[in-house]
């Protein structure tokens, strides 16, 4: 159906690239109005009833407004699995699947406890859960609404995590001891916010991004004390950073006696994880 497909590129262009506009055409047709992909490449599917052309046209208003695609049909892809998705929790990103790959690769097929900090929509902690089926997932969250769609998101995909809501620069220690502790915390500082696009800065959830310049690396001093205290001996500490802050970082870790660790670049070549292991 053509037609469908020259008003989303009409409206669309000049806002987008043509590889945008033909992966935001495949998702609105695939995942808001069920259209096997095939149909949608091929053009193969019925009209578009006149609530759809209306849902469409909304669709696609709120493109022109910026707002992340994610968002407006509520739900993403991770690590091949559905997130359910809204605005009080970020959207998951490409880099954190390859923090999860790391984790995955570097466990042995064991029972063990793991901890997910700050766990926004779950897809760490989910992912996790799902790959590593013989592990006990733990997630928390300062805000309740991220535990909303978390829980929805465990039950999505078919998994249990045990949730709690705690600020964790307020925990210093838990009645559990971990075998992992993970974390994707806020690590944009202000200054750089200069630089971030509209569709993140005006739609996705600060508290979940941005610390300020002059505390730049509070999450991840207070989680290293943190996992200091309840890792077992020889768990691991895994982060997603700041691509500037890697130094910062790795000597914070040191600085508390982590051994073993190791940094790793993401696929656009910025370094954007490490781990550590407690001695
Ligand atoms: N853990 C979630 C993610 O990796 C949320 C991270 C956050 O909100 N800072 O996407």
């Amino acid at each position: 159906m053509q037609k469908v497909k020259n008003f989303i590129k009409n409206e669309l262009k000049g806002l987008f690239s043509p590889d945008e506009i033909n992966s935001l055409t495949r998702l609105i047709l695939e995942k808001e109005f069920s259209i096997p992909l095939a149909d949608v490449l091929t053009c193969k599917f019925n009209h578009l009833s006149d609530a759809e052309m209306q849902r469409l046209s909304e669709i696609v208003g709120k493109l022109k407004n910026s707002e992340p695609i994610q968002y407006i049909l509520g739900e993403t892809d991770f690590f091949g699995l559905t997130f359910y998705l809204d605005d009080s929790v970020l959207i998951p990103r490409p880099e954190t699947e390859e923090l999860v790959q790391w984790i995955v690769d570097s466990v042995k097929n064991e029972p063990l406890k793991i901890l997910d900090i700050g766990t926004g929509s779950g897809c760490i902690a989910v992912t996790l859960a799902k790959k590593l089926p013989f592990a006990e997932v733990h997630a928390w969250d300062i805000s309740r609404d991220a535990l909303g769609v978390a829980r929805k998101n465990a039950d999505k995909n078919g998994v249990h995590l045990f949730l709690a809501e705690k600020d964790i620069l307020q925990e210093s220690v838990s009645d559990e001891k971990f075998d992992i502790v993970v974390s994707n915390p806020p690590y944009v500082t202000e200054f750089e916010k200069g630089e971030m696009q509209e569709n993140v800065l005006n739609f996705e959830p600060h508290l979940a991004m941005f610390v300020s310049d002059q505390n730049a690396l509070v999450f991840y001093e207070k989680i290293a004390d943190f996992a200091l205290k309840n890792l077992n001996k020889g768990g691991k500490l895994f982060f997603e950073i700041n691509r500037e802050k890697g130094n910062q970082i790795e000597m914070l870790l040191q600085q508390r006696g982590f051994g073993n660790i190791e940094r790793q670049k993401d696929i656009s070549g910025n370094e954007r994880m490490i781990k550590a292991e407690r001695g």
